[in-house]
């Protein structure tokens, strides 16, 4: 069952209730309390690429509910690499962007997932009174913090992963063993809720080894604005790892879908 407003209000959204909390109030009255405990497992600088348009800065969350077959981020995802890898300290990190925002325009927060974090919110509230634009990366799985996100004009665009078609065991196949229905009915809300048009956003797929060329079809069906197949890359190099699927056969699929216009490989 969806949360009403009044709920959602309640699991995520309490400390939004007005005043906000700027992060210069929040130094000045060392309220430290208020510095959200998220857990941050990574922190680039600046990006021309993620946030296309926009300098941004990319926020790693530690923590992510799905195990793909093709996850390069380990020390993002594994609870034991996680507790291994080095923290970033966020009260650190908030002053750093704080002090460079001339020289960026957003803020992209990706993971893992971000989304499973509740000071997410107060996070993204933070950036906000930065007067930060926010990309918000997430695989759907908690669709009400994602409409808490939006409707409290917390993001400013989000990139949702559409992993399979939206049949249940073809996309555990590739989200792994984790998987389980009620990620499943969360994801379909996700995709609802991005479509209702009052936020810009995209959905994207990685071209994992599972899909075929139907499937990618099938995906780009459901999208309804820019739809991404993302190809395969290895960490570090950037190189694209090659797949059954032959990227003419993706760019054919594409040429004879109704919605070409919307549909693009990076
Ligand atoms: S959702 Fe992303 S971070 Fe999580 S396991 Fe899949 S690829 Fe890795």
């Amino acid at each position: 069952m969806p949360l009403n407003k009044s709920e959602y209000d309640k699991k995520y959204c309490q400390p939004l209730k007005p005043p906000l909390i700027s992060w210069d109030i929040c130094c000045e009255m060392h309220h430290r309390k208020k510095i959200p405990d998220l857990p941050v497992g990574g922190f680039l600088k600046q990006s021309l690429i993620d946030f296309p348009g926009y300098i941004s800065a990319i926020v790693f969350t530690a923590g992510c509910n799905f195990r793909c077959s093709y996850c390069h981020n380990a020390q993002l995802v594994l609870p034991d690499k996680i507790r291994k890898a080095s923290k970033y300290d966020v009260a650190e990190l908030l002053d750093w962007i704080s002090k460079n925002k001339k020289m960026l325009d957003a803020v992209v927060v990706t993971g893992g997932e971000p989304t499973l974090h509740k000071k997410l919110p107060v996070f993204l509230e933070l950036i906000k009174n930065m007067d930060m634009k926010v990309k918000l990366d997430t695989n759907g799985t908690n669709p009400d913090m994602l409409c808490c996100l939006i409707d409290y004009q917390l993001v400013d665009y989000v990139a949702m992963d559409i992993k399979a078609p939206l049949e249940y065991d073809r996309y555990k196949e590739i989200a792994g063993h984790l998987f389980n229905r009620k990620m499943f009915e969360s994801i379909n809300r996700s995709v609802e809720r991005l479509k209702k048009g009052d936020i810009s956003h995209e959905f994207r797929t990685t071209l994992a080894s599972e899909l075929s060329i139907v499937d990618l079809r099938s995906i780009a069906d459901i999208a309804d604005t820019n739809y991404y197949i993302q190809q395969l890359r290895e960490p570090g190099t950037g190189n694209i790892v090659k797949n059954e699927i032959s990227i003419d056969s993706v760019n054919e699929m594409i040429r004879n879908h109704p919605k070409k216009e919307f549909i693009h490989v990076r």
